[in-house]
């Protein structure tokens, strides 16, 4: 062991940067922090290379005394507390005095500021967090802080660093809550000499909202106020269709500091109930007051995560204000089951009406012209063209015979039989078998039984019967046929008639742009268009007309997810894309897109499952009827 010694303070300041300065993002966080402290109503930041060589933090606020500039880079120095009882009603981001000391011994430092009184203003240049120069300078009344090559002289702490893109990101995040803290600040955020993002500071949360965001989503937020139990909650939160795959957009902060709180989280999540689909996630913006006491205010300030004292009444509070929203502006009003409907469950099925289900089958046309024209489904792929001709339905009736035998002259008493065995396949299905053997040239020449519950196609061919679920094979049908034209390098673009300008984050925007090829090489045609915005003037040619914002959002979020590391988009970005165009359960096809389908479906190599692992085709044999109905034993 060597002898103990104190350490210099320099090398002390280091040591304690560690913990406060974690990268570029920390060091903006603490510099726009102490702008707020000071009074600022204008506050700009600029960066270049992920702010990792150079980063300005520029502020119209009280300035620091001549005298005070060189104090404020010593270690405790602060003009916000005097003493610990100071704490207990803190109005400020800042009380330690670590961030300044912190900074500077780490960086190369610039800072000038001028007070309200000085005549002229003051430059201390430092460097390791050693005094450079001092020298008085002309600057209006605000501090002005340039950081370059932070961490220069701790290489250990440098090579955390991650890539430019990424902490300019970390950067934009803060900005972005600050910005939504604060809107009665104007801050102005510039990368590479690009603006980023401009709030106007007029005190407007929507303002704020709007900037960051972009005009469709400040379309679609609801505002909250609600009062309870000594909590105020402001702010706003997202109609269900702007919900998104992650909770990127949400954003809370409690008197003024953002913050994460699971007991927050749930019960807005909660509130939203039944409104919104599994794995999407409400946008919100909500500003919680509450009293000091309320919650565990001696957190560490890197933590984001908060306690409070009572948390029921905070879960109450959000829950509520929240749901209030819901129910007045989207007129959604909550499911109160009548008693007839609950009777209706008591009693036995037999008392469901037999007969309601017929009435759409009468109204089946009696000619396959009157059958709903063909969609588009399948014109879209060429490759595996539809060979309607080859089978005898492409005369009209006889399309009818042919695919309805079995179930169109049906009489009442079959009706019931048909019902009874249904219920009864309802209880067998645990039975059946996924037909990984069936024989795929059996179910091109398959019989078309019909559809049931608009979902499944049932095919009888020889001793079998074979149930499709649609939307698990048609999803199957476009994984692979996507994924066979990327692979072949096949241009996939169809160009929109009317071009799609999408607002993103900074983040979404540096991802999609820096993945532009690869979003090229599925069909998106995509362009820079302004601050954080990008024009889509081309989309993957088998999208139909119903191509839409929430659409692209949902793959960049899906993409962002699984496949950032890698250039090339994600097999589950892909799964996604070929889930979400793909014909639906609940949709009525025409005898042509059956056939479409099934065919299709019998070119593919995997026909089996669906791309999420759910089976496509089952399969029941004649004997396995004839076990159940106890003909044969
Ligand atoms: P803290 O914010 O915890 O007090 P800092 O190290 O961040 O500690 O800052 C030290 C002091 O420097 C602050 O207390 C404040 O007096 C002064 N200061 C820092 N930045 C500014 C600024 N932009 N405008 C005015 N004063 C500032
Ligand atoms: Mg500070």
């Amino acid at each position: 062991m060597s002898k103990i010694v104190i350490l210099d303070e320099n090398t002390a300041n280091q040591i304690a940067a560690g913990e406060v300065i974690e990268r570029p993002a920390s060091v903006v966080k603490e510099m726009v922090e102490n702008s707020i402290d000071a009074g600022a109503t204008q506050i700009t930041v600029e960066i270049r290379n992920g702010g990792i060589s150079y980063i300005r933090v520029t502020d119209n606020g009280s300035g620091i005394e001549k005298d005070d500039l060189e104090f404020a880079f010593e270690r405790h120095a602060t003009s916000k507390i005097r003493r610990i009882e100071d704490l207990e009603d803190l109005s400020t981001m800042g009380f330690r005095g670590e961030a300044l000391a912190s900074i500077a011994s780490v960086s190369q430092l610039e800072v000038t500021s001028k007070t309200e009184d000085a005549l002229t203003g003051t430059t201390l240049k430092m460097e390791g967090g050693r005094v450079i120069s001092i020298h008085q300078t002309g600057s209006p009344k605000g501090t002005s802080f340039i950081v370059r090559n932070l961490f220069y002289n701790t290489p250990a702490r440098y090579k955390f660093l991650k890539r430019d893109s990424t902490e300019a990101g970390y950067i934009s995040d803060i900005i972005q809550r600050l910005a939504l803290a604060n809107p009665g600040i104007s801050f102005k955020f510039i990368q590479n000499n690009r603006t980023q993002l401009h709030t106007p500071g007029n005190h407007d949360l929507l303002s704020v909202i709007y900037s960051i965001f972009g005009k469709d989503i400040a379309k679609s937020v609801l505002p909250v106020s609600y009062k309870s139990e000594g909590f105020v909650l402001e702010g706003f939160i997202g109609k269900p269709e702007i919900a998104r795959g992650n909770r990127n957009n949400q954003s809370i902060f409690l008197n003024g500091r953002y913050i994460k709180s699971k007991v927050i989280t749930k019960a807005l999540e909660d509130a939203y109930k039944t409104m919104l689909m599994q794995n999407k996630f409400p946008f919100c913006v909500l500003h919680l007051k509450s009293p000091a006491e309320s919650y565990d205010v001696n957190v560490h300030p890197q933590k984001l995560e908060v306690r409070f004292v009572n948390e029921s009444s905070v879960y109450s509070a959000v829950y509520h204000g929240v749901k209030g929203t819901l129910l007045r502006e989207t007129g959604i009003r909550e499911f109160e089951p009548k008693t007839s409907e609950i009777e209706v469950k008591n009693n036995p099925p037999v008392n469901i009406p037999l007969m309601e289900p017929r009435v759409n089958r009468k109204t089946r046309p009696e000619t396959s012209a009157e059958f709903p024209k063909q969609s588009t489904l399948f014109d879209r792929m060429p490759e595996i063209p539809v060979k309607i001709e080859e089978q005898d339905c492409n005369v009209p009736g006889e399309i009818e015979k042919k695919c309805y035998k079995e179930t169109h002259y049906i009489t009442e008493n079959e009706i019931i039989e048909e019902t009874k065995a249904s219920q009864e396949i309802g209880t067998l299905k645990e039975t059946i078998q996924t037909t990984e053997k069936a024989s795929l040239q059996e179910l091109l020449n398959a019989t078309i039984v019909g559809q049931v519950f608009d979902t499944y196609i049932l095919l009888q061919c020889g001793n079998n019967l074979y149930i499709i679920d649609q939307h698990a094979a048609h999803e199957r049908i476009r994984y692979e046929y996507i994924k066979q034209r990327h692979a072949n390098n096949q241009n996939f673009s169809q160009i929109m008639l009317e071009p799609v300008i999408i607002k993103l984050t900074a983040n979404e925007y540096d991802f999609v742009m820096e993945k532009q090829s690869a979003f090229q090489s599925i069909g998106f045609e995509i362009e820079a268009f302004g601050s954080n915005t990008v024009i889509i003037r081309s989309i993957p040619d088998f999208y139909e007309n119903s191509f839409s914002v929430s659409d692209f959002n949902e793959i960049l979020d899906r993409w962002i997810q699984t496949g950032s590391a890698q250039s090339d988009i994600s097999d589950e970005t892909l799964y996604m894309i070929s889930c979400k165009g793909a014909l639906k359960a609940n949709r009525p096809l025409s005898k042509e897109e059956i056939l479409g389908l099934i065919e299709n479906l019998c070119a593919l190599e995997n026909p089996y499952t669906c791309v999420h692992g759910r089976p496509v085709i089952l399969t029941m044999e004649k004997k396995e009827f004839e076990k159940r109905f106890k003909r044969i034993l």
